[in-house]
């Protein structure tokens, strides 16, 4: 495992959080084997994994969107075992982390790489559409939060694109087990696992967005491919798709094998790495 260079080090030894120094290594070298493009965190708190992956999107050419709405968890709440009286911010009452992250961001110089995004899991699901080169799942961990962040956002990994689950115990007695019921659903759903490393877990995405050959969004996808700056109307003739290419467009977007649905001519949709070597499967 490689260690954090400097000064980001640094900055992450003295971020508050809870990953340890070998699980954040280890996040690291696993982030710097995703491709470029966007990388979403879900559970910042401090910023300590933010710096790690904001360390190693740096080298890899990505961008990392960091999701948190920062008044912490049940767990740090006051009363609770993993509370900090220090995070707490007299005006609310309640945990406030976010300062804590700005400062973590600026020491590292990674707000350019970096974009912070105050708000719940449930808040951004119901829009976010963005296809993602490396998903990283710390957010709540009771067994309804934790279900929620894998089905809102792991079906925007892209194919080849990773999926961490921090806090993975597969036994009781060590942890909470919500991380490792994620873990265990996206083994089923098209991810394989390639690393683990204390309660850290990395899959990456070899199936399950795949489309059928022959299927409606399987033709369509070549069509697309093979014939780049058509118009909608031009796709559903080469494609031999009529009222079926909406429904095939839109599962291409969910896949993240596309950009964009409209098609048009002058919308520079373009094809996404993943759906140029969907498309080479599906051509064998
Ligand atoms: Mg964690």
């Amino acid at each position: 495992m490689s260690a954090l260079p400097p000064p980001y080090a640094a900055v992450a030894a003295t971020t508050k959080g809870f990953l340890p120094v070998d699980e954040g290594e280890a996040l690291y070298d696993a982030a710097r084997s995703a491709g470029p493009g966007l990388w979403l965190e879900v559970g910042t708190y401090c910023g300590k994994s933010t710096v790690h992956l904001g360390a190693a999107a740096r080298e890899a050419g990505a961008h990392v969107v960091t999701l948190d709405h920062h008044r912490g968890s049940e767990e740090n709440q006051p009363g609770w075992e993993w509370h900090d009286a220090s995070l707490v911010d007299p005006h609310t009452g309640r945990l406030e982390t976010l300062p804590h992250l700005r400062h973590a961001l600026w020491d590292a110089g990674l707000d350019d790489v970096v974009s912070v995004l105050v708000a719940t899991t449930q808040q951004v699901a119901s829009w976010w559409s963005s296809p993602l080169a490396l998903l990283f799942l710390d957010g709540n961990h009771t067994e309804e939060v934790a279900q929620h962040d894998y089905a809102a956002f792991a079906p925007h990994v892209v194919p080849g694109g990773l999926l961490a689950v921090h806090d993975v115990f597969p036994d009781p007695a060590d942890g909470g087990q919500p991380p490792w019921h994620v873990v265990q659903r996206a083994l089923r759903e098209g991810f394989e696992q390639v690393q683990v490393s204390g309660s850290l877990r990395v899959l990456r995405r070899t199936g399950g967005v795949r489309p059928e050959p022959g299927s409606p969004a399987a033709r369509l996808l070549v069509a697309v491919s093979g014939h780049p700056g058509l118009s909608a109307a031009e796709l559903v003739e080469v494609s031999g798709l009529g009222e079926q290419f909406g429904a095939a467009s839109r599962e291409l977007l969910a896949a993240g094998l596309v950009t964009s649905t409209r098609f048009e001519r002058s919308d520079c949709w373009s094809r996404t790495p993943a759906g140029a070597r969907e498309v080479a499967a599906l051509r064998g």
